[in-house]
């Protein structure tokens, strides 16, 4: 009997290899004067408070709690740096449009997060999330228009993907997918995800495995 080989996706395997690699918190940066030249890509996680960004990077490295979320008091004003594999680092950014928090404290993360954007050479791409169920927002709008002005190429990426009726999923998708268009550092294609189902956690792995540095082939 001949065994009918399975057509291989071998950019699909090694991104799901990549991702179940060891995956390490490195250190949360406060300061950016404290920033440190890793000398690794970096690719950043950016949304408003409580988009699902700590499930959304718990979830594409298959753990719990490698990143914590925005509830969780200390770790949210960093910027906090993961090693994947040490070939990328992944860097998730503070929360914005948290209503919470004093303005004074607001602007000061602010500050910090866009010298980050705006000054990082090793940052490689920006996946801005939104939450599916709320769209693009004002604040939202705003970073897009500042990662625009510095052209940093960014992602959008729709969060909690399952929240939304399977009848509402498309016009959604659609909707974001035109108001993307309209920005000239964004990437054509947005991603739907949801953390809690598993959808559209591929597809992403493999746009940001493309980053990684692999190491040089013997
Ligand atoms: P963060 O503040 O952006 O880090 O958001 P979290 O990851 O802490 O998520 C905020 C809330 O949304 C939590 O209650 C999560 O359980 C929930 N959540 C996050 N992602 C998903 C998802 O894909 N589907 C569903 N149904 N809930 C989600």
């Amino acid at each position: 009997m001949i065994l009918m080989e399975q057509p291989e996706n071998k950019e699909q395997d090694w991104a799901d290899w990549f991702f179940v690699q060891d995956c390490t918190f490195i250190m949360g940066v406060v300061k950016l004067q404290d920033l440190p030249e890793f000398g690794l890509p970096e690719v950043a996680f950016i949304g408003r408070s409580n988009v699902g960004k700590s499930s959304l990077i718990n979830g594409l490295v298959g753990r719990k709690k490698i990143a914590r979320t925005s509830n969780t008091p200390g770790r949210t004003q960093e910027l906090n740096f993961f090693s994947l594999a040490n070939m990328l680092l992944l860097v998730d950014l503070p929360g914005y449009g948290y209503a919470e928090a004093p303005k004074k404290l607001v602007e000061k993360w602010q500050k910090v997060m866009k010298g980050y954007l705006r000054g990082r050479p090793t940052l490689q791409r920006a996946y801005l999330l939104i939450d599916s169920r709320h769209g693009i927002k004002e604040n939202d709008i705003e970073m897009m228009k500042m990662l625009d002005e510095v052209a940093l190429s960014y992602q959008i990426i729709l969060t909690k993907f399952d929240k939304l009726k399977i009848s509402e999923q498309n016009a959604v998708y659609e909707k974001t997918q035109a108001q993307v268009k309209e920005h000239p550092a964004a990437h054509p294609v947005v991603i739907a995800t949801s953390s809690a189902t598993g959808h559209g956690m591929g597809a992403l792995r493999r746009e940001i495995a493309h980053f990684a540095q692999k190491p040089a082939a013997e």
